[in-house]
């Protein structure tokens, strides 16, 4: 929508394909309802890519504060709830409508339940679909991510992608859950648990909450820690981040108290007593011996957990990898090797962040392009 609304704002005639019965249902699940548009400390450190200078371009060309004055610009009231995260006060069906807005001033022709069966170039493009058969002179795919799979995700972007002989990064989902290797007898009884923590998964490290399911870990530390993560990795969890529990419990070896009741002024209570059905030695603290403190600080300060999957397309919410960004233009995202094909959006490999990074990327990436088709 924003890439063809900038497009149909040079004057070009441009046509929005959407199979779902009106485009933009991403947006409108997205940050619970409310959207969560884009972040006002966004870099290109907040992506993961194979190449992670190529949405530097992209990101400079069109920043938080351009998308921030489209939004206000249509009275939309927004706020920060945390770490420069954005989101809707009322409701993100505003974006949507603000994008369809954008679409109208632009001219740009909508046809929605719409689906693209096959794509064939000479010297055009011919897109073949449910509606008939489309010619172009640029075609832009903006076919997301294969999250979420229920409201209309699908591998077609990837697909037109190998039929012109692109190369891909392999594709997993992120910003998802994980599953705990040891299975789910001991998660049922954690499940509801919300901890502060320092989440670190190869080299990266997240402090926010961590939550336990039913199955695993979520919350947004997890989360974050899920783009960096690969199976057979173990990630480490700091669930008193900012204290060191050996010096910590030595210095309070004179206090009159036993470990379980020590930690339970810290951490959540079932999860203490948890910690201690699983063989923290429960008696007072000054009775702990050296050995007993530095296994319980490796327990709770550095608590490696082995997890045996995420918890698939259904729950999450991006798809790393996708199109390979040494196919594409970095100012453009025109295809080098085949023109008048673009690729914007989750479909590159470029995946950012929890926290509104992955619309920026969405709204930078589509600038980029509608400028240029
Ligand atoms: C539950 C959830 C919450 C999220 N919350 C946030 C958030 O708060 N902030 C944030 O930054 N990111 C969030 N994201 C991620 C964000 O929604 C995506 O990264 C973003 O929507 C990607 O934009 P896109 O235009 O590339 O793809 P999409 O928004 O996925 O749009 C792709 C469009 O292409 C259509 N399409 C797909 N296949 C076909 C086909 N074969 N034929 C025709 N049309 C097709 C789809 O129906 C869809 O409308 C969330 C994702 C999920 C799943």
């Amino acid at each position: 929508m924003f890439c063809a609304a900038e497009a149909g704002k040079r004057g070009r005639r441009t046509l929005l394909l959407e199979h779902n019965a009106q485009p933009g249902r991403k947006i409108i699940i997205s940050g619970g309802g409310r959207c969560n548009f884009t972040n006002i400390h966004t870099t290109h450190e907040n992506f993961v890519s194979a190449n992670p200078h190529f949405c530097k371009s992209a990101l400079a060309g069109y920043t938080p504060d351009d998308f921030i004055e489209l939004v206000r610009s249509c009275r939309i009231e927004y706020f920060e709830k945390k770490l420069g995260q954005l989101f809707c006060r009322e409701r993100s069906h505003q974006i949507v409508e603000m994008l369809m807005a954008e679409c109208r001033k632009a001219k740009v022709v909508v046809k929605t339940n719409c689906s693209v069966s096959n794509v064939e170039k000479d010297d055009k493009f011919t897109i073949d679909t449910s509606l008939g058969s489309f010619k172009c002179e640029s075609l832009v795919v903006a076919t997301g991510g294969l999250s979420f799979p229920k409201i209309g995700a699908t591998d077609l972007g990837y697909r037109i992608a190998k039929q012109f002989g692109l190369k891909m990064v392999g594709t997993r989902p992120s910003l998802v859950p994980l599953v705990f290797e040891s299975g789910p007898a001991d998660a049922i009884k954690l499940a509801g648990i919300a901890v502060d923590s320092e989440v670190s998964a190869c080299k990266r490290t997240f402090r926010e909450n961590i939550l336990f399911t039913h199955r695993g870990l979520s919350g947004p530390a997890i989360l974050q820690a899920s783009n960096y993560w690969h199976q057979g990795e173990d990630i480490s969890i700091d669930m008193l981040p900012g204290m060191d529990l050996v010096d910590a419990l030595n210095q309070s070896r004179h206090e009159k108290i036993t470990l379980a009741g020590w930690l339970g002024h810290r951490l959540p209570n079932r999860l203490v007593q948890h910690l201690v059905a699983n063989g923290l030695p429960n008696k007072p603290i000054e009775m702990l011996t050296p050995k007993e403190i530095s296994d319980v600080a490796a327990k709770i300060n550095e608590w490696r957990v082995r997890f045996q999957k995420t918890e698939g397309w259904d729950k999450a919410e991006v798809t790393l990898g996708g199109v390979s960004t040494e196919e594409l233009s970095s100012k453009t995202m025109e295809a080098k090797r085949v023109p008048g094909l673009y690729f914007i959006g989750e479909v590159v490999d470029v995946t950012g962040w929890l926290g509104g990074y992955n619309f920026q990327w969405a709204w930078a990436s589509a600038h980029a392009a509608g400028k240029a088709v």
